[in-house]
């Protein structure tokens, strides 16, 4: 039973979610004891776009991990209630039509069942080591949301988290909004307060991905995803909003003018970011439920990749469409780690268009290196398919763009070659991520003689239904060729 196309309602709850992928197969029990270093990572690896991991005892840890339970862009449509085909749409009518949140007293949320007050990050959670050259644990899958310090509104984002002492962790923040949130506070000595959550329920992890203005509180994209509004509960040692029915939840501050030295750490690009001093946070509550699930997310695996790409494709298709009614479809290539490689799908009415809707797609979003403009006759999902197009509508001397110089992926490590420091450590921070953008456009011309480009077909391929056509009960004798 694979019921991954079937529209219903949407997921608004892990545990829901969780028991809707185990009844249909797609949750693999793991033996008790695997080992929080490396081990529980690499079987979960090994089920990646498979099956989600569950990890019960982890190390002997009384809370259980689970792993990869978004590792299949089916299943993420299944969890939003829409076939894989509104995908994007759906997304991003949830993007522009937010819900504001639904307040509950701390009483009615399962998210401060239990509160610890005692800091001890290795002893009550169960973090994971995952990759080889990791300095040490880490949360991956932790939402980290916090208020604005002049308008109050909040920002939920999926920072790495080194998790170094018992009582502070390490964060990575790109210059986004969380990060113009702490120079903000910073600037008046003022520490940021923040929560990370831990066992989000998938459209709120989806959510918390969308690429939107500051200021735009990714929960009520969360709700709206959802169908109704987004349940969340105060924190008890700030006034950051955290979803009720989240598993874990961590409150802290992000201390003004401290940092302490974290990574390497391997990303979704699979390498290693170098170890830098970074941005610190001090714990100082921890709540879950009762009996709460740990989530992990393994770097560069699928589930990593999906969470990613789906909420910038919806976006990338929206600000393309603004300006080129013709573009049909787009697709971050998983090769091309789900952010740098972009496949678009468009209708060329006159030659030369595809060449704008790639200078287009560059200023859409700064991590995007390379641009594919493809006919409306090729499934941007399959790059078999795209190659094709490439091999066979593009010249390179009239059809490439070449733009040097741009802001690309900081974490993109061929964009460091030249610019290392002298003992050979990364640039400074406005000197990362300098990228060549490309774009090809391989698309047909828009007129040409007879079938030149006419893609081959044979008369009635898809109609074919093969359960009609082989007969299931007869051998053939072949050395009379007769059936017997
Ligand atoms: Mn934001």
């Amino acid at each position: 039973m694979n019921p991954t196309t079937a529209p219903g309602a949407a997921v608004r709850d892990l545990r829901q979610w969780l028991t809707q992928l185990s009844a249909t197969g797609r949750v693999a029990v793991i033996r008790e004891n695997v080992a929080l270093k490396h081990r529980l990572a690499a079987i979960a690896k090994c089920l990646d776009g498979r099956q989600a991991a569950f990890f019960p005892k982890p190390d002997g840890h009384a809370i259980p991990i689970i792993s990869g339970f978004m590792s299949r862009r089916a299943w993420i449509a299944e969890a939003m209630g829409v076939p894989q085909s509104g995908l994007l749409e759906a997304y991003r009518r949830a993007a522009d039509n937010p819900l504001p949140c639904q307040e509950v007293p701390g009483g009615e949320a399962a998210c401060q069942q239990v509160v610890h007050h005692e800091i001890d990050l290795h002893g009550l959670l169960p973090i994971p080591t995952h990759s080889e050259h990791d300095n040490g644990p880490y949360i991956t899958a932790g939402m980290v949301i916090a208020r604005n310090p002049v308008t109050g509104i909040q920002n939920v984002s999926i920072n790495r988290i080194q998790v170094h002492a018992k009582d502070r962790m390490a964060i990575l923040m790109l210059p986004r909004h969380l990060f113009a949130f702490y120079q903000a506070a910073e600037a008046n000595n003022t520490p940021l307060s923040v929560a990370i959550v831990i066992g989000a329920d998938p459209l709120t992890l989806l959510a918390s991905q969308a690429i939107t203005p500051i200021d735009h509180d990714e929960l009520e994209i969360a709700g709206a995803l959802q169908g109704a509004p987004l349940r969340v509960v105060k924190c008890m040692t700030s006034d950051v909003r955290v979803p009720a029915n989240a598993e874990i939840v961590i409150e802290g501050r992000l201390l003004p003018k401290v940092r302490e030295p974290e990574g390497p750490f391997g990303e979704f690009p699979k390498y290693y970011s170098a170890k830098e001093n970074r941005e610190v946070i001090q714990v100082d509550l921890i709540t879950h439920r009762k009996s709460p699930i740990f989530h992990t997310i393994v770097p560069a695996e699928m589930e990593h990749l999906l969470l990613g790409s789906i909420p910038r494709e919806a976006t990338l298709l929206a600000h393309l469409q603004r300006s080129f009614p013709g573009v049909k479809d787009v697709h971050l290539s998983i090769g091309g780690v789900g952010r740098y490689h972009l496949h678009v799908k468009f209708e060329k009415r006159r030659e030369g268009e595809p060449k704008n809707v790639i200078l287009c797609a560059f200023g859409a979003h700064y991590d995007i290196k390379q641009v594919t403009v493809v006919d409306v006759d090729v499934d941007v999902h399959d790059p078999q398919q795209v190659e094709w197009a490439v091999a066979t509508r593009f010249q390179a001397d009239r059809d490439l763009i070449v733009i040097s110089g741009a802001q690309g992926s900081v974490l993109d490590p061929s964009t460091t070659i030249g610019k290392e420091t002298p003992d050979g450590g990364p640039p400074p921070m406005h000197m990362q991520g300098i990228s060549a953008k490309m774009g090809l456009d391989a698309t047909k011309p828009v007129s040409y003689h007879e079938h030149v480009f006419t893609k081959v077909r044979v008369p009635g391929e898809d109609e074919v239904d093969l359960s009609k056509e082989i007969l299931t009960d007869v051998t053939i004798d072949w050395s009379s060729v007769t059936q017997t």
